[in-house]
């Protein structure tokens, strides 16, 4: 088996020749028609539909949506690899616009499903096979829906309301440029360049970094707070007054499928444990010879262990820790070089960052790097092709039932990256890379589980204090409060910090949404270390959670799997693990 050598762009002819040819403007074409079609069933929707009927309405839906998939995707595919391309720019403008029609005809099925009484609904259900989850999940928004007129003027409103908000606050936030002097000279940099420096080895240099985006942010705070506040005021208009939602946080937990008490565990635990990560600030301040941490230094680096891997080496490693965990799920990471859906080179104008991208349940996943060499970067690989080892076990599910909910869209990611850093350290000679990577770790743990978990702590006050008409100073000083407790007596904060989450989009765009990050990788960190205690044992386990997709109730997949989310035990074995990461750490000689 071979893995990739050579860095090199992804291929979209699966999908589509091109944007002008056309199989392009064929699929429009057969879309427009199966939707007009579909539409036509309209009147035979009742309560004593036959089955048959039933089924075959839902398989045409599938189909409209298999095709749109394959257009959007290569829409947002061919975008992302050229950002700049103004015509993948508006290409990508006419398939929103196009769908966002699409989704407003289509719309009547769903409520009407969702309206439908128990008794017609379990008849429908029961010979549904791999449909009736997804339709079962449906139906728990069913007390939560409204009538057809009411669902549209939101959609409409929703397109110049809160989507042109959170459109206005990254539009704003975006073009925002900060200045810091680096090595004597000025620099102009965007904030994915800025941060970088949150990581430099120069303290100096960390400080003026966060000093200068908050000094850009606070410029804005009362602004961007109000935005904020107008955000979270329609939130509540619609979650909870209208729709009647036992609490803003609610509706999304019913998205994912997680019962509110599961979340209040996860949350609490998450509190409890603050004294953990303090625990390992006060040990970084000592690796880095000061008394206590500020703010600015909890991702500086403890050793100056700048080490690249070239490309070639970097994806045997992923190849090979694959493969020593199961071949099978090294040669379905293969499928995504073969079929040249990588995309791993670093070009002008293509998107930053890393994504992998599933179009459809019958098509190899599409993954996108921006491969630079550091340890990170082996790291995001790693990470992007453990999400298309997970879409490619769960393709044999329907197109509405093969992806996992977003709890568990984390797990084969994270898993695979800490197959790579266990193989990494278990080869490394060098002592200092090692310990590197050892705090690496631990920083990681920080910034996706307590950090994610306190911003969901935030979002919950923050909703109910502007109910009861906080104030923006009065939201800053609340942040403030958030990290005194996240941090205690082990990190100095600044007051410039009581502007951080007003430069958080996720909580803009879709509030609520960070816990689960802390609910993923605390799931991952616990069945990580069921490998360790059984390995063979343990892997027809994990594999069946993956292959399981987003074909069942999440509490459901991991209860098959022996995993009890309702039991604050179960949450505090992800942070023992952690824990027992801080006591090695604690072990090492200081040098
Ligand atoms: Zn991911």
């Amino acid at each position: 088996m071979k893995s990739a050598s050579e860095l090199s762009p992804w291929s979209l002819t699966d999908l589509f020749p091109a944007q002008d040819s056309t199989e392009m403007e064929a699929a429009f074409a057969r879309i427009e028609e199966s939707v007009a079609a579909f539409e036509k069933r309209r009147s035979q929707l009742s309560p004593d539909l036959a089955v048959e009927a039933f089924l075959e309405m839902i398989q045409e839906l599938e189909a409209i949506n298999h095709l749109a998939h394959r257009v959007h995707g290569f829409a947002a595919l061919q975008f992302y690899a050229d950002t700049q391309n103004q015509s993948a720019q508006s290409f990508m403008a006419r398939v929103d616009q196009f769908f966002a029609t699409i989704q407003n005809r289509l719309l009547f099925f769903s409520l009407w499903w969702k309206d439908l009484e128990d008794e017609a609904a379990r008849r429908l259900m029961a010979p549904s096979g791999d449909y009736h989850y997804w339709l079962e999940a449906m139906r728990l928004f069913k007390p939560h829906t409204l009538s057809e007129p009411e669902e549209k003027i939101i959609n409409i409103k929703d397109v110049t309301g809160s989507t042109a908000l959170i459109n206005l606050y990254d539009s704003i936030t975006n073009r925002y440029v900060f200045k810091v002097e680096v090595d004597g000279e000025q620099q102009e940099l965007t904030r994915g360049e800025l941060m970088v420096y949150a990581r430099h080895h120069d303290p100096e240099l960390r400080a003026r970094a966060y000093q200068e985006l908050y000094r850009v942010y606070g410029d804005d705070g009362p602004i961007l707070g109000l935005m904020y506040q107008t955000r979270v005021r329609d939130w509540r208009n619609e979650q909870v007054d209208l729709r009647h939602f036992a609490s803003p946080m609610a509706v999304r937990n019913l998205a994912n499928d997680i019962p509110d008490q599961v979340v209040d565990t996860l949350l609490q635990v998450c509190e409890q444990n603050a004294p953990l990560f303090q625990r390992f600030f006060k040990l970084k301040a000592r690796w880095l010879g000061v008394e206590r941490l500020r703010r600015y230094d909890i991702y500086a680096p403890v050793v100056k262990a700048d080490k690249l891997y070239d490309y070639a080496s970097a994806s045997t490693m992923v190849f090979e820790s694959f493969r020593e965990f199961e071949p099978q799920v090294a040669s379905l990471a293969q499928r995504v070089l073969d079929d040249q859906h990588l995309d791993s080179e670093v070009r002008k104008g293509k998107r930053s960052g890393a994504f992998c991208l599933t179009v459809t349940n019958d098509l190899t996943p599409w993954v996108l790097l921006n491969y630079q060499g550091r340890a990170d970067d082996v790291a995001t690989m790693a990470h992007e092709l453990g999400h298309a080892i997970h879409s490619m076990l769960a393709a044999h599910h329907s197109l509405f039932t093969f992806h996992a909910s977003l709890p568990l869209a984390e797990t084969a990611s994270t898993f695979g990256e800490m197959l790579l850093i266990d193989r990494l350290l278990a080869q490394e000679t060098d002592e200092s890379v090692r310990r590197d990577m050892l705090f690496r770790q631990a920083d990681d743990a920080y910034a996706t589980i307590m950090r994610q978990a306190f911003f969901a702590l935030f979002e919950r006050q923050a909703h109910e204090m502007i109910h009861q008409n906080a104030s923006v100073d009065e939201l800053a000083d609340a942040y403030l409060k958030n990290l005194e407790q996240q941090f205690g007596d082990a990190v100095t904060l600044s007051d410039e910090f009581r502007w951080e989450w007003v430069s958080i989009p996720h909580i803009y765009e879709y509030p609520f949404y960070v816990y689960a990050y802390t609910f993923g990788q605390l799931l991952v960190l616990s069945l990580y270390q069921q490998y360790r205690a059984e390995g063979e044992a343990f892997k027809p386990r994990y594999l069946k959670i993956l292959a399981s997709g987003g074909s069942q109730a999440p509490a459901q997949v991991l209860s098959d799997a022996g995993i009890d989310i309702y039991s604050p035990a179960f949450w505090q074995g992800g942070f023992d693990v952690i824990e027992r990461l801080v006591k090695e750490l604690e072990a090492l000689p200081v040098v």
